[in-house]
C-alpha cells in the first residue's frame, strides 16, 4: 500500500497489507491497520463536521504512531496540519496556535492541552475522544495549491514563523525522493528527528509515498544510544536519517554490529564534518553516505550529493550538491537562492518579511537563504551565515528569540545572546544579562532565570551559560555589541 500525493487517488492498494507501516512510542501498525485507522479518523471528523476546516489543525505529541494518523488524515481531508512535539512549552504552543488561529487540536498525549476556544480530540490506541468543541470556520473553496503543513521555526522577532509548505512543493519533494536517492518499498526509515522539524519529513512523506515503513524513536534515544541501536537492528533499519550532530552522539557507531542493516546515511540540516563522513564509509563499506542541504522554507532539502571515497579526497569541507531536478540554485552576492517549486508560498501572516525573503525568479518561487555559498564544478558549497540565525546540535535558533526571552522577564533589564563557535560550528549559546537594580541586590540565581526562561522557550534553546553584568555595550548605532560581548564573556 502506498499513499500517492495527488487526491485522486489517495491509497493505492498493493498485495502486503501486513507488512510493517508505522512503529511508534506507543504501537505498531500494519499498513493494512494504518490505513483502516487513517479512515476511521477522517469518519471521526466528518461526524463531527470537522472536516473542510479553514484553519490549520494542530496536531500535538511526540513520536506516537497516532502523530503519523493524524498527519496522514489531514492529508487525506486536505486540511493544513501543524506538527508540535512535546519538546515545546505549553505557552510556545499556545503562542502557535494563536498566529496560526487553529480551532482543531488532535492531541496523542495523555495530557489534555486545554486550550479556550479549541477544540480539542483525545486519539489514543483504544479510542478517539472529543474532549471539547467549539465553533469552527470552514473553508469557502479550496485553493489552487492547498497548504500540506505549517512548520513553525525560530523567528528574530521573537514570535516563531510559520513556513506553509503547499501540495506543490511536498509533490516536488517526494517525485525527487522517489527517484532519485535509491529508495524503495522494502525501505525502513529510522526517524530521529521530533515530528516538529522538517527534517522528519524526509521519512514521513516519502515512506508513504513509497509504502515503506518508519520507525519513529522517541526522546529516550537521544541519551541513549542502545535505544535506537536496538530498534534499528530488531526492525532491520535501512535508512538512517538525521542531523550530523545526531550521528555524533552515536560515537559507538564505528563497526556497530547492530547497525549493519542500514542501507544509507541521510544526512541535513547542518554542516556534515569531513571525519564522521569518512569514518561512516569506512566502517559500512555496503552503505551510501547522503548530504542534502535545504531550508524548511523550501522543504526540507534541495541538494544532493552521495559522497563516496573520491568526494572524501577531493573536498574538504565537503560539499552540500547538485540541485534536485525541478528547482535550481543562484548565488548573488554570495547569498544561496533557492528557486522552484519546492520553495514555500510564504510565512504565514508575515507580510514584511515574506516581501524581505521570498521573491519569484524566471516565473518560479524564489527563497533568499541568507546562507552564504559557492559553486566549484557545479557543487554547492555552504560557507556559513553572516546574520544570528544558528544551528546547535541541529536546531534551528534564532539568538535573537532567545534575547526577546529574557527581555520578557520582569527583572531583567537588557539581555543579549551571542554564540560561540570552534572551527565555525557552533559549540554553545550564552546569555549576557543586566538585571534591574532590585534584582541585582537580591543577588537572582542563575537556576531560577533557566526555570523562568523554560516555560516559553523549548529546552534546546534554554543558553547553556549566563553572565550577568553591569552594563551591555553598545556600538556606534546602539545596537548591542557582540564583539566586546564575546570578549567580556570570554574574560569572565
Ligand atoms: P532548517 O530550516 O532547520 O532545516 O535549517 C536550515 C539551515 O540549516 C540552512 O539555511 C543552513 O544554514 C543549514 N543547513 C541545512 N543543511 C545543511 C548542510 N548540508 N550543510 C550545512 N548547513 C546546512
Amino acid at each position: 500500500m502506498k499513499f500517492s500525493f495527488t487526491q485522486k487517488d489517495f491509497i493505492e492498494l498493493n498485495d502486503n497489507p501486513e507488512k510493517l507501516a508505522v512503529s511508534g512510542d506507543d504501537f505498531d501498525l500494519s499498513w493494512d491497520a494504518f490505513s483502516e485507522r487513517v479512515n476511521q479518523l477522517c469518519h471521526f471528523l466528518q461526524e463531527e463536521q470537522l472536516t473542510e476546516l479553514e484553519k490549520p489543525v494542530i496536531i500535538y505529541g511526540h513520536k506516537s504512531a497516532n502523530m503519523l494518523v493524524a498527519v496522514y488524515a489531514m492529508i487525506k481531508l486536505q486540511i493544513p496540519y501543524i506538527p508540535i512535539d512535546i519538546v515545546y512549552p505549553k505557552e510556545r504552543v499556545v503562542k502557535i496556535r494563536s498566529i496560526a488561529q487553529s480551532e482543531l487540536i488532535l492531541n496523542t498525549t495523555e495530557t489534555p492541552l486545554d486550550i479556550a476556544v479549541c477544540t480539542e480530540i483525545m486519539l489514543s490506541q483504544q479510542e478517539t475522544r472529543l474532549l471539547q468543541k467549539f465553533p469552527v470556520s470552514y473553508r469557502k473553496k479550496l485553493p489552487d495549491d492547498p497548504l500540506i503543513y505549517l512548520i513553525f521555526t525560530s523567528g528574530s522577532t521573537g514570535e516563531p514563523k510559520g513556513v506553509q509548505i503547499s501540495t506543490e512543493a511536498v509533490q516536488s519533494f517526494t517525485r525527487w525522493m522517489t527517484s532519485d536517492f535509491g529508495f524503495h518499498s522494502d525501505d525502513v526509515f529510522m526517524n530521529t528527528a521530533v515530528l516538529s522539524f522538517d527534517l522528519s519529513v524526509f521519512e514521513v512523506m516519502t515512506f508513504g509515498a513509497l509504502g515503506a515503513s518508519i520507525i519513529l524513536n522517541n526522546k529516550n534515544c537521544y541519551a541513549d544510544p542502545d535505544l535506537l541501536m536496538d530498534r534499528v537492528q530488531r526492525y532491520q533499519g535501512s535508512v538512517w536519517v538525521s542531523t550530523p550532530s545526531f550521528a555524533l552522539i552515536y560515537s559507538r557507531m564505528k563497526e556497530e554490529k547492530r547497525l549493519q542493516s542500514l542501507k544509507t546515511f541521510l544526512f541535513c540540516g547542518e554542516v556534515l564534518p569531513h571525519d564522521l563522513a569518512k569514518n561512516l564509509l569506512n566502517n559500512y563499506s555496503h552503505a551510501k553516505v547522503i548530504n542534502t542541504y535545504g531550508p524548511t522554507e523550501a522543504t526540507v532539502a534541495t541538494t544532493i550529493i552521495e559522497i563516496d571515497q573520491d568526494i572524501i579526497d577531493r573536498y574538504n569541507p565537503l560539499p552540500v550538491g547538485y540541485s534536485k531536478p525541478e528547482s535550481h540554485l543562484v548565488v548573488e552576492d554570495e547569498e544561496i537562492i533557492i528557486v522552484g517549486p519546492n520553495v514555500s508560498t510564504g510565512y504565514l501572516n508575515a507580510p514584511e518579511l515574506n516581501q524581505q525573503k521570498f521573491t519569484n525568479i524566471d516565473g518560479l518561487r524564489a527563497f533568499r537563504t541568507g546562507d552564504q555559498g559557492y559553486l566549484e564544478d557545479g557543487l554547492l558549497f555552504f560557507n556559513g551565515r553572516n546574520d544570528d540565525l544558528v544551528k546547535l546540535h541541529g536546531y534551528r535558533i534564532e539568538l535573537n528569540e532567545i534575547s526577546r526571552a529574557i527581555n520578557d522577564l520582569d527583572y531583567v533589564l537588557h539581555g543579549e545572546t551571542i554564540a560561540l563557535k570552534r572551527g565555525g560550528i557552533v559549540k554553545k549559546i550564552v546569555s549576557l544579562v543586566k538585571l534591574s537594580k532590585n534584582e541585582e541586590q537580591k543577588g537572582l540565581d542563575l537556576k531560577q532565570i533557566k526555570q523562568d526562561l523554560s516555560l516559553t522557550l523549548p529546552p534546546y534553546m534554554i543558553p547553556s551559560d549566563i553572565l550577568f553584568v553591569e552594563e551591555i555595550p553598545l556600538n556606534q548605532n546602539g545596537k548591542a555589541d557582540k564583539k566586546q560581548l564575546l570578549e567580556r564573556y570570554l574574560r569572565r
